[in-house]
């Protein structure tokens, strides 16, 4: 390629416009595009596979309870037990490739879902400014930067301003680096090329404007595809836990299996024997399989959840959500519709009413009088100053209106439908000037900008500088607190500078503000026409303010159920705002976050950074409506919210959010406006922006949790039951009941038919109705550890004494054997609907209601017959095929353990409303 070969940060803006063949203004023309991107492909890197399947295959064997086998393996092979050695390992390999078939579809999901968004890239072509897909960018491509945005191909800078970029996703550092758009010497490295700016590389501040220069496979970050590891680490803290639990258990069994050694060899028993045991109490006794079960249990969690439109991007966030105990939810898009309308305006003392719903330019513009009537404005130029205040509005500006005529309506008439593309609060204001008749088309805004000021969270204010007559003029809008800060004067109705009434003004807006408008402010400032550049310091002061404008933003109708559901869950739910306290406070009490009555909920951002830290924990868990805040406020907030002890979901959406979003235990980014650097930072995405989703993430996340926990106290009693039996075996010195083959044979195949099924379990119905989770407490209480001990100790005994009842009858060892094993698979399958519900009796919950139970059951039937009676297995793993009495009293022996279990369940249940009862009764008789 022509192009790579040059370096580019050596030349300068011209000569790399000429080896592109582009415009440093216009871009490329749109006719260009396809050949160049025939030529070089989409802008697209080859999907990173991860660690090599041949890789992800061998690290399946390094396992302690693989090296088990494998010595296992060896010592039969010495012994020259052929089939022993041939079906452990066969049972080895089988087991790799379960987890390796496992852990690949967990990936699967995984990749699929952070390739579900798509990235989008602001261009200039043919001189028009538009949004595509990342994808689409060509080499030449004029592409517009401005904070937060993550660089879609690597590109020569042309305009910079105060450009900052991180690009540690390429050289590890992770301090911003500040660009400019300078000719640089040849040979620099790449972090020193500060004319450049490189793919996947996070705009953190300013704005700026690049060349593309290299796209997909092509750029840096292409080229060393190894650094895109769009794998996420699949431990969790609860495998991690678990992984941690079973190497423990490992020192344990290997001590106990010497001691059984020990013992046998006291007993003058052969040593194969007393291997054979040893083995078998390692391979029963460690769930191994149990960190895959859970991996692709939160798997499945996280494509329930990317149903509800939430994307998790990490896999520990599933189970971090079930135990979320507050919600820290931005207003504005999150809890509100974002889609918003001026209705209110007041410029020079007088009201103004706007009609009119939506984007639809339509509606009229009327005066309010003092007698209430309406007197609609025909011409906007008899109120110079309303004119005034909708231009600067209009001009200080980055959003369009768009008009499509793509749809009839009933009468078969073109109808015109409205979009918008930007910023929504902007989109109104182009809306409200277009119904005074001034038309964006005309208005020639962009083409009279000299320069401007970006929106901010933090300023609260844009600034614009445009080109007028005989001085250059400054409009800027923003709060009302940022605009007033920085004013010196007002103007009246003939645009003369009066004393600024302070008073008024405020009064004007609390009355928007308490309605749950949005109010914004406008002013303007003329400077000397030789400014060509503005920066902060240029609109500090001196300020002529115009007037007004009042926006609604209805709240999403979804959201006040969605809030409801999570205080009925024990979830405090808390709105972070940039707006003005009124107006949060009037968007919170119509979704019932706060009470309407009670007005101490709220607290604004500066009140916060003026409180110490005990007074900020307890402002923290007391307000509910945090309004006016900055980023650094929303860090602070989640600080304080964790240091007593609650498990937080904060959502974010601007590049400074960014690190309360990596703070929080859940960081909520906005798919459809947030940045990409909140993208980067969080563990969860929201694909419609809707606080509803949230807490229906939260439900799935409860679910998930549940469903894990029905797994482990399901599966403990197996590894259990058949460690007591081995170990009861050699206690008394009687010849096995279970091989190891055997035992490897229930574990694999109960857990991948039986227990798995138990991913399938639908939601419990109380699930939102009790309290979450808490995080420090441990996965089993007392009553679930109490039950596994039960069901192991009944699992034991059964298949012990049958075991032994079968010889004492003249059954052979294989044949006791296999009724042993079918003792521990019957058990298990029975004990697994009472594990349907860890609470409730399986008939609540529906015995039909998850129809995968009663088809993992069908397998492990089949399964476990071939097992008894093909010949093939029965000499492979030492079966013998047994009569139907032997399965009468299996059987019986299973439902008996249901049975117990069920009562168990009962018993407490019951015990537990009626104590829940009595304390409501309490409760009642105290209040
Ligand atoms: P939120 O997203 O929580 O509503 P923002 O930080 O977006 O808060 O807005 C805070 C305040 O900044 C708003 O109340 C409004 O007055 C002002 N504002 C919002 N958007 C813009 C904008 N595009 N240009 C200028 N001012 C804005
Ligand atoms: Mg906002």
């Amino acid at each position: 390629m022509q192009q790579r070969d040059q370096i580019w940060h050596s030349l300068d803006a011209t000569e790399v416009t000429q080896v592109l063949g582009t415009h440093l203004k216009k871009g490329i023309p749109d006719s260009d595009v396809e050949w160049r991107q025939f030529e070089y492909g989409v802008n697209k890197l080859t999907e990173y596979r991860g660690q090599g399947p041949i890789k992800r295959f061998l690290l399946q064997f390094n396992q302690p309870l693989v090296y088990i086998l494998l010595a296992a393996v060896i010592v039969t092979l010495s012994l020259q037990e052929w089939i022993d050695s041939a079906v452990i390992f066969a049972v080895v390999l089988l087991n790799a490739v379960i987890g390796f078939i496992q852990e690949s579809k967990a990936l699967q999901a995984i990749s699929a879902l952070s390739r579900s968004l798509n990235n989008t890239a602001t261009v200039i072509r043919g001189g028009h400014r538009k949004t595509i897909p990342a994808e689409q960018l060509v080499f030449g491509d004029l592409v517009l930067l401005q904070s937060g945005d993550k660089i879609p191909a690597d590109m020569r800078l042309v305009t910079t301003r105060d450009l900052q970029i991180d690009e540690s996703a390429l050289t590890g550092e992770s301090v911003p680096v500040t660009k400019n758009a300078d000719k640089l010497e040849a040979n620099l490295v790449l972090g020193d090329r500060c004319n450049m700016a490189y793919s996947s590389a996070l705009v953190t501040y300013g704005t700026g404007a690049g060349l593309v220069i290299a796209t997909g496979d092509d750029t840096e970050i292409g080229k060393i595809s190894t650094m895109i590891a769009t794998t996420k680490v699949l431990d969790t803290p609860l495998t991690k836990r678990i992984k941690r639990f079973s190497h423990l258990l490992v020192y344990a069994i290997l001590a106990l299996a010497f001691i059984t050694v020990l013992i046998g060899a006291l007993r003058g028993e052969a040593l194969l024997d007393s291997f054979m045991a040893a083995v078998a109490l390692a391979v029963g006794a460690i769930p191994e399989g149990l960190p895959a079960a859970v991996t692709i249990m939160l798997a499945i969690g996280v494509a329930r959840m990317a149903k509800h439109r939430a994307i998790i991007r990490n896999l520990p966030a599933v189970e971090t959500l079930g135990s979320t105990t507050v919600i820290c939810s931005d207003k504005t898009g999150t809890l509100t519709k974002n889609e918003m309308t001026v209705r209110a305006a007041w410029a020079a003392g007088q009201s103004f009413d706007v009609a009119g719903h939506g984007y639809d330019p339509k509606g009229a513009i009327s005066l309010k009088t003092k007698y209430d009537a309406q007197h609609n404005i025909t011409d906007v130029r008899s109120y110079p100053l309303l004119e005034e205040l909708l231009k600067a509005g209009m001009f200080c500006n980055e959003s369009r209106l768009l008009a499509h005529d793509d749809s009839t309506d009933s009468k078969g008439e073109v109808e015109t439908r409205w979009r918008i593309d930007g910023d929504p609060t902007e989109g109104a204001l182009l809306v409200s000037a277009y119904k005074a008749g001034l038309h964006d088309d005309t208005s020639g805004r962009f083409e009279s900008r000299l320069d401007s000021i970006p929106f901010e969270s933090e300023y609260q204010y844009m600034a614009t500088l445009h080109t007028a007559q005989d001085t250059n003029l400054v409009y800027v809008k923003g709060s009302l607190e940022a605009i007033l800060a920085r004013s010196e004067g007002m103007l009246n109705e003939l645009n003369e500078l009066i004393d600024i009434d302070l008073k008024l003004i405020k009064a004007q807006a609390d009355a928007m503000a308490s309605q749950g408008l949005r109010v914004l402010a406008f002013a303007r400032k003329t400077v000397a026409n030789n400014k060509t550049t503005i920066e902060h310091a240029d609109v500090a002061d001196s300020l002529h303010f115009i007037g007004l404008q009042a926006m609604i933003d209805p709240p999403r109708p979804e959201v006040a159920a969605a809030v409801a559901a999570c205080h009925q869950a024990g979830i405090d739910v808390k709105m972070i705002t940039g707006d003005h306290a009124l107006t949060a406070m009037s968007i919170a009490k119509q979704l019932n976050i706060v009470d309407s009555n009670d007005e101490t909920q709220v607290i604004t951002g500066q009140q916060l950074s003026n409180l110490n830290d005990v007074e900020l924990v307890g402002a923290a868990s007391n307000a509910k409506v945090f309004a006016r805040v900055t980023p650094d406020n929303k860090l602070q907030l989640v600080q304080a919210l964790q240091s007593q002890g609650h498990v937080v979901a904060m959502t974010g959406d601007g590049v400074n959010d960014a690190p309360a979003l990596k703070r929080a235990d859940i960081g909520v980014a906005m798919a459809l406006n947030g940045t990409e650097v909140a993208r980067e930072a969080a563990d969860m995405m929201l694909t419609d922006d809707n606080f509803a989703t949230i807490q229906s993430a939260v439900k799935e996340g409860r679910g998930v949790f549940d469903n894990l926990k029905k797994f482990i106290v399901w599966t403990l009693p197996t590894n259990g039951g058949e460690a007591l039996v081995i170990l009861l075996a050699v206690l008394l010195g009687v010849s096995l009941p279970l091989l190891p083959v055997h035992i490897l044979w229930v574990n694999m195949t109960t857990a991948v038919c039986l227990g798995l099924m138990l991913a399938f379990e639908p939601k419990e119905s109380g699930i939102m109705r009790r309290p979450p989770h808490q995080p420090k407490a441990s996965i089993l209480d007392r009553i679930l550890l109490w039950r596994i001990v039960l069901v192991s100790s009944l699992l034991s005994v059964f298949a012990f004494g049958l075991y032994e009842l079968e010889l004492l009858w003249g059954a052979t060892e294989a044949q006791a054997r296999t009724v042993a094993v079918a003792m521990f698979v019957v058990g298990e399958a029975f004990y697994l609907f009472n594990c349907r519900s860890l609470e409730r009796s399986v008939f609540s919950v529906g015995l039909f209601s998850n129809p995968l139970i009663w088809l993992g059951i069908a397998v492990m039937a089949i399964l476990q017959l071939v097992f008894t009676y093909l010949p093939a297995m029965n000499s492979w793993f030492h079966t013998a095929a047994i009569g139907w009495d032997a399965w009468l009293r299996v059987f019986a022996c299973g439902a008996l353990i249901a049975i117990i279990v069920g009562l168990e369940k009962h018993w407490r249940y019951r015990s537990q409303t009626v104590k829940l009862k009595s304390s409501t009764r309490h409760a009642r008789a105290y209040s």
